[in-house]
């Protein structure tokens, strides 16, 4: 009989350990957690705190009890795993009363996820400055959130907006503070600014650009001191600026980490070490287009790198494949999605906008406008010279899950922008349209690829602007009353074919209406009657969001 050990009870552990039993019904299996509760739903904390997940029992996903009456798996809570010997094939295990043991192991699993990251800040060891990783943690700030307090959170990434949005629901004066000029760092600069507006809308204050640099605990406040000077005073903060692989117990085992300390593993999920395999948000894999190294904190991945090691032990040598950095979260009304690369992570790379990758950014309509309820999203495709899609992101209120969902499968399987535009999507009036955005997106970014149309982004207008563009707007008049770019001349596309000789051929012009249909047409003809064209990307939906509101135009 074999003896599987696994470190960590929650969504990598749990999830290798079920797979582990239907594998091998004869085996011991046990579970070492530190904690108190074995799977519990991580991802489900935030909104806990709010009550929107009301009773605390629904985040606990499986308790000791249904995983030994279910799975004859034993789970032992409130034990920490302090050493592994990889040539005796044990596990030096602490009690909670410090009482300490040693297990023996055939195959070990480790799963111990990351612990929220606490730079060495002045006054960082306040006790009114929480995180937010356990169940107990989100006891304290479910408390907290219904006495109604003043919260500081610190760390615009998923964990920080997501615990921020669900303070303010709650009833707390919420300030959000990032160190960088922008959240959610999937996002790029042309996409996030719909994210930081709806949560200003929501009511949080937003502090771009600052982070905390001091703490100072008064009787009845916290004082946060910012890198600028700047001071905040609140009941508490949340920490949420990022997580350290909790592996520091891997001292002396030999099990190869890298220089962060995330356990290295092969595509069998194996570590360094014989019998010795590891999952989650501790590991670095690789990233599955470049094969470079890769770490990703989300339950996805842990999920199936989890099944990938419980194969292996049980002899069936599958393989994970990489992480490609799908994701998606709730901004207030907003959903977010992403996956692939965003433009910084290409740059990185070494790829450069116009020569190595390009993009469209459009704001098509989760369904056809007829029906009611359609909502107008903004969607971004990113895809190199040859078409192979890159990236993409998307926001909006409806529908945003199944666009990225369709493009990330597109992606994972190699394909391309013509893919997109030929991928046969499930239509009817309520939930798309027979050209869905998916496949729009595509199209356009056919079109480019086709010579068929060329683009200005919002980023570079300035400067087209600066060395001699102008702007072409061919909105109705009304629209342009309402909000247009300074300086424009205002055509209507439906009277530009009797007055386009009113344009200066000798100048190069940008077309600019809504979100950039009309500016298309009105491209495509003004091409074929001899003009140097291109199409202000994404419209005055991405103008309005990159730049805010814009003033009403100048005359012609
Ligand atoms: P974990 O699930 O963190 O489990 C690790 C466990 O190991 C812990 O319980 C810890 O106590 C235990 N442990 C650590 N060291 C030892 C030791 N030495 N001995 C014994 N036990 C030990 N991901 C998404 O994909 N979508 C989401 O919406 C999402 N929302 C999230 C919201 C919050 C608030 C948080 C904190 C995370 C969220 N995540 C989300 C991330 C997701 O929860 C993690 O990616 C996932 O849980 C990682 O699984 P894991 O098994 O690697 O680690």
């Amino acid at each position: 009989m074999k003896r599987y050990v696994i470190i960590g009870g929650v969504a990598g552990g749990a999830t290798a350990a079920a797979r582990l039993r239907r594998l091998d019904e004869d085996a011991e299996i046990t579970i070492i957690e530190r904690g108190a509760y074995p799977s519990f739903a991580g991802c489900g904390l935030p909104y806990y705190v709010s009550s929107v997940i009301g009773e605390r029992d629904r985040l606990l996903v499986m308790t000791p009890e249904k995983f030994r009456k279910n799975y004859a798996i034993d789970v032992w809570t409130e034990t920490e795993a302090i050493a592994v010997d990889t040539a005796a094939k044990t596990v030096r295990l602490r009690e909670k009363d410090g009482e300490e043991s040693s297990l023996p192991y055939d195959a070990l699993v480790l799963s111990p996820g990351g612990r929220p990251l606490r730079p060495r800040i002045p006054g960082i060891e306040s006790s009114r400055i929480h995180e937010l990783r356990t169940v107990p943690d989100a006891d304290t700030l479910r408390s907290l959130a219904q006495q109604g307090r003043r919260a500081v959170i610190i760390g615009g990434g998923f964990i920080g907006v997501e615990t921020a949005e669900n303070l303010k629901q709650a009833g707390c004066a919420v300030t959000l503070l990032e160190a960088a000029d922008h959240i959610l760092a999937p996002f790029d600069p042309d996409m996030v600014p719909y994210l930081e507006r709806e949560l200003v809308q929501s009511g949080i204050d937003l502090l771009l650009g600052d982070g905390a640099a001091s703490f100072s605990d008064e009787t009845d406040a916290l004082t946060i001191t910012l890198q600028s000077g700047r001071t905040l005073t609140a009941d508490f903060a949340v920490l949420a600026i990022g997580i350290v692989p909790d592996t520091a117990f891997l001292e002396g085992s030999g099990i190869a980490r890298n220089e962060r300390g995330y356990i290295q593993v092969d595509a069998h999920m194996q570590t360094s070490a014989a019998s010795v395999y590891a999952v989650g948000d501790a590991v670095e894999t690789r990233d599955y287009a470049t094969g470079a190294p890769a770490t990703l904190a989300l339950a996805g991945p842990a999920n199936r790198q989890a099944r990938v090691a419980a194969d292996n032990i049980a002899g069936l040598g599958t393989t994970y494949d990489g992480i490609s950095y799908t994701s998606i979260l709730k901004v207030c009304s907003l959903t977010a999605a992403a996956t692939g690369k965003n433009e910084r992570q290409l740059a990185r790379e070494g790829l450069d906008y116009g020569k190595d990758y390009a993009c469209v950014l459009l704001h098509p309509f989760s369904h056809v406008n007829y029906y009611p309820g359609a909502q107008q999203m903004a969607l971004k495709l990113l895809f190199r010279k040859d078409g192979r899609l890159l990236g993409a992101q998307a926001i909006g209120r409806d529908g945003i899950k199944a666009r990225i969902d369709a493009i990330a499968t597109a992606l994972r399987l190699g394909g391309t922008t013509a893919d997109l535009s030929s991928l046969e999507l499930a239509y009817a009036p309520p939930f798309g349209a027979p050209k869905d955005p998916v496949n729009l997106a595509g199209c356009i970014a056919e079109n480019l690829r086709a010579g068929l149309v060329s683009f200005t982004r919002v980023r570079d207008l300035d400067a087209a602007r600066a060395s001699g563009a102008r702007l072409l707007d061919v909105r109705e008049p009304a629209e342009l009353a309402a909000d247009a770019i300074e300086g424009v001349t205002n055509i209507p596309l439906g009277s530009l074919r009797e007055r386009y000789g009113e344009l200066d051929k000798a100048t190069p012009w940008i077309v600019v209406c809504r979100v950039g249909q009309r500016a298309y047409n009105a491209a495509r003809f003004l091409r074929s009657r001899g003009y140097h064209v291109s199409v202000l990307m994404g419209g005055m939906l991405s103008y309005r969001a990159e730049r805010g509101k814009a003033t009403p135009p100048a005359r012609a």
